[in-house]
């Protein structure tokens, strides 16, 4: 993301930046971001998924050309468009194949972008775009080789490659969360039983608590207590919480030994709900990883930097990867004449969502 935008052409000579969106389904967040990652502008809309696809769809392209109206009217020249949605997105052809969240069903988002704002449109799946901007502008910049790792509802992932997140075949690559870890375990969203994510999830620990505790039982008199809970009770030694915790580190634990296995990264990132424990997570964690490990180098784990931005971010560095560098004036050298710039992305304190697990 570095070198040659600084062309004064292209754009009138106006700084560039991409309509970026991440659609989730509750909220959408949305921005203007320059190529070095700035953002320049955000706002969020909700979903309301209730409406139907086809209202989201018209949502979506209203608030994309509100954005690229802005872009024009603060003195930036919008080159592209960016869009980020989960479930099952085929990128290639631009059409967000399946969710169950946003009630998408073979939309084809792209063109329909393109054709409502005529400026090259890419669609992207938010915990890959996520993922893309962790490696790229956040907690694996530098790092080459990037497993991003979202412990929320679910467990999501998705294998950075310098820049470059890796679909798959069939658009399901990294989904860490359905790594087979305890064979005789609870059953998975995804029908199997004891994969990684009916084990770690943040709803998964919070699940165990209240089996072994007793607590949030229908009819009982304890509320139930959320995974942020189980973590603060086990830090106060709350015997039960602490073998909670125990278990989904260890599960944690031989999900990552399996990616290093087959990745060998350099940095995995942690983000989602869970990774907000910090320490009482990433310490024993890394402990535990490495009694995994044998012959393979024990890679760098470090808390996603860039909270809940990072599919936005993501969805615009997508977005610019469509435009050649020449017609992207305003990377990091060329930021003169952007008065309302606000976020340095890549030092951004936001905490992390829980809302990158949606897929
Ligand atoms: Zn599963």
């Amino acid at each position: 993301m570095t070198g040659r935008g600084h062309s004064p052409g292209g754009a009138g000579g106006r700084p560039a930046v991409a309509v970026a969106l991440d659609v989730g389904g509750t909220g959408m967040k949305c921005a203007l971001v320059r190529p070095d990652g700035t953002v320049v502008h955000a706002e969020r809309h909700p979903t309301d998924a209730g409406r139907g696809p086809e209202a989201v769809v018209a949502t979506i392209l209203g608030v994309a050309e509100g954005l690229a109206a802005r872009a024009h009217a603060t003195g930036f020249a919008p080159v592209a468009v960016g869009i980020a949605v989960p479930g099952v997105v085929d990128s290639t052809r631009g059409v967000a194949v399946w969710s169950a969240n946003v009630g998408f069903r073979d939309v084809p988002l792209r063109d329909l972008a393109v054709a409502r704002l005529g400026l090259p449109t890419a669609l992207g799946h938010d915990v890959r775009v996520g993922a893309l901007a962790e490696a790229r502008l956040g907690a694996g910049r530098d790092a080459g080789h990037v497993l991003f790792v979202a412990i929320g509802t679910g467990i999501a992932g998705a294998h950075v490659v310098d820049g470059s997140a890796a679909p798959g075949a069939h658009g399901a690559a990294g989904e860490i969360g359905h790594i087979l870890v305890r064979p005789d375990g609870p059953r998975c969203g995804c029908g199997r039983y004891g994969c990684l994510e009916s084990l770690a999830s943040a709803s998964a620990v919070a699940r165990r608590y209240a089996e072994l505790a007793g607590s949030g039982a229908p009819g009982g008199t304890t509320p139930a207590v959320d995974a942020a809970g189980v973590a603060s009770r086990a830090a106060a030694g709350d015997p039960v919480a602490g073998r909670v915790w125990r278990e989904a580190v260890e599960a944690l634990a031989d999900g990552l030994a399996t990616g290093q296995a087959l990745f060998d990264v350099r940095t995995i990132v942690l983000g989602g709900g869970l990774a907000r424990a910090g320490d009482q997570l990433l310490d024993p964690l890394r402990a535990a990883l490495r009694d995994r490990l044998t012959f393979h180098r024990e890679p760098r784990l470090v808390p996603a930097a860039l909270g809940d931005q990072a599919g936005c971010l993501g969805a615009a560095l997508l977005a610019l990867d469509t435009v050649p560098a020449d017609e992207k004036p305003g990377t990091a050298q060329d930021s003169a004449g952007a008065a309302d710039e606000h976020t340095g992305a890549a030092d951004s304190t936001v905490p992390p969502s829980d809302e990158r697990q949606e897929s």
